[in-house]
């Protein structure tokens, strides 16, 4: 059989590795180590966080290493999955279909979808758990006409405690991420090796010939007959670009800005985040606890139950770069404004909470959703693939995105993943 690398195991590498494995003898690489969630109280870290010790986001991989933030121009924090499963094990569940883009292009991926909702157990069920607060937010939300939608969730409700900690790792195994696609892949008789990050791609002629991998044993080279990479929006192009194929600097990241203020009694923390959604041009408004603010923002030092919170979601301007130098990113002018209307937005809802305007305070800038840096044309909508790779190499994951979402993108990766792996086995 046919050898296949694919490199990351998030959305987009899980899905096409259990799409490939049978057809070919699949690899994946994963540059992270086995996802672990984050299990500690956060009341053990309350001393530190008081005293100031927890004074920057970038800390957060000394407390919970599958979690990697980093810093980009404006003090933008990116966050992303580091380790099995990616992004996915850290998401908030949310499970929206947001294909229109790539539908613009010619890319029909109805039948993916189709396969993506009976694979993945999606729910609005949790709405009868909402407590006191969010129950109220939405309410707000109606009154204000911004027409607001309980968000469907990645999540068997059976097992779901509504625990409220999803970005730090679901405990009892409610909440979907890949890793259950990659089991499935295994199962097959995939291999997984974690703590392997891919430098590059090496060619034989035009084509890819191998890989150069960093791993436990330190540095090596894998060869293959078929290269996949899903190394995330952040990860991909890098790859790429040390492999000699220049990526576009249309990276989007999805900023996220939450908007907040004491409440006593909100406990948004202690129940499922972004509840529900309201859909505006541009932007998205949604109930968020964040934890990223909660742990490294001074503005934050509130007991963890007396925190109200709003959060913006923006669909950015595809402007910006990851190297391997860091990333490049700011916001354009475009994206300053819808920001500063989103947040009057939140101040207006926190305001019918009966919170003065002068008791606000705002979350790190923050963002987790990179992606865009080679984006799919109308040219490629059969083959998705670009002209600038090698015959036996694809990319599978958020970097094909055309645009920003300003929304999850978990499923829509895996759909597209889904066509690419169809495409590949019919090749
Ligand atoms: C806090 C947070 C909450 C989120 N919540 C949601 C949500 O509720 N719903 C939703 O749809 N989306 C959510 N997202 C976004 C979503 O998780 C990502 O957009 C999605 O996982 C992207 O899929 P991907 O395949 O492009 O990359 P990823 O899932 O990030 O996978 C990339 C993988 O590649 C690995 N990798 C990177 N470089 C290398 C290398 N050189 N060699 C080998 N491996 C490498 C990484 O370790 C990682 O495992 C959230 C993101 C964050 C940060
Ligand atoms: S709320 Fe808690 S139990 Fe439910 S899916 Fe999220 S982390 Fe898992």
């Amino acid at each position: 059989m046919k050898r296949a690398i694919v490199v990351g195991s998030g959305a987009g590498g899980a899905t096409v590795a259990m799409e490939l494995q049978g057809h070919y003898q699949v690899t994946v690489l994963e540059a992270g180590r086995e996802f672990r969630p984050f299990r500690a109280p956060l009341s053990r870290f309350e001393p530190a966080r008081r005293a100031g010790l927890l004074f920057d986001a970038r800390l957060t991989r000394l407390l919970f290493r599958p979690m990697e933030v980093r810093r980009a121009d404006a003090g933008l924090a990116l966050v992303n999955g580091r380790a099995l499963g990616g992004t996915t094990t850290l998401s908030c569940a949310n499970a929206l279909r947001c294909d229109q883009d790539l539908a613009a292009l010619g890319i029909d991926l109805d039948p993916e979808f189709e396969e993506v909702f009976r694979q993945i157990p999606v729910t609005t069920g949790h709405v009868e758990r909402w407590g006191a607060t969010t129950r109220r937010l939405f309410e707000i939300l109606q009154e204000m006409g911004l027409r607001p939608a309980p968000l469907p969730k990645l999540v068997d409700l059976a097992a779901c405690t509504n625990c409220g900690r999803c970005i730090i790792g679901c405990r009892t195994g409610a909440k979907w991420d890949s890793r259950q696609f990659l089991n499935r892949a295994v199962n097959a008789g995939a291999r997984v090796l974690t703590g392997c990050r891919v430098e590059r791609i090496l060619f034989k002629a035009s084509r890819a010939g191998s890989v150069e991998v960093r791993g436990p044993a330190g540095p090596e080279q894998m060869a293959a007959e078929l290269f996949v990479l899903a190394a995330g929006g952040f990860g991909t192009p890098v790859i790429l670009q040390e492999s000699g194929i220049e990526c576009a600097p249309s990276l989007s990241v999805d900023p996220v800005l939450c908007v907040a203020a004491e409440y006593p009694g909100a406990n948004q923390h202690s129940e499922m985040s972004m509840a529900f959604a309201s859909q505006q041009h541009g932007f998205m408004l949604s109930p968020y606890f964040d934890f990223l603010s909660f742990m490294f923002n001074r503005a934050w030092l509130h007991p963890i139950g007396n925190i109200v919170s709003m959060m913006v979601k923006l669909a950015d301007s595809n402007q910006g770069t990851v190297t391997r130098r860091g990333v490049r990113k700011t916001l354009t002018s475009r994206d300053r404004t819808l920001l500063h209307t989103a947040t009057e937005l939140c101040i207006e809802v926190l305001a019918r909470l009966g919170i003065d305007r002068s008791r606000v305070f705002l979350g790190t800038l923050n963002a987790g959703h990179p992606g865009g840096m080679l984006p799919l044309t109308a040219k490629e909508a059969e083959t998705l693939h670009s002209p600038k790779l090698p015959d036996n190499v694809y990319v599978a994951d958020a970097t094909l995105l055309p645009k920003s979402l300003g929304n999850p993108p978990i499923l829509t990766v895996v759909a597209l993943a889904k066509r690419i792996g169809r495409l590949l086995r019919n090749r």
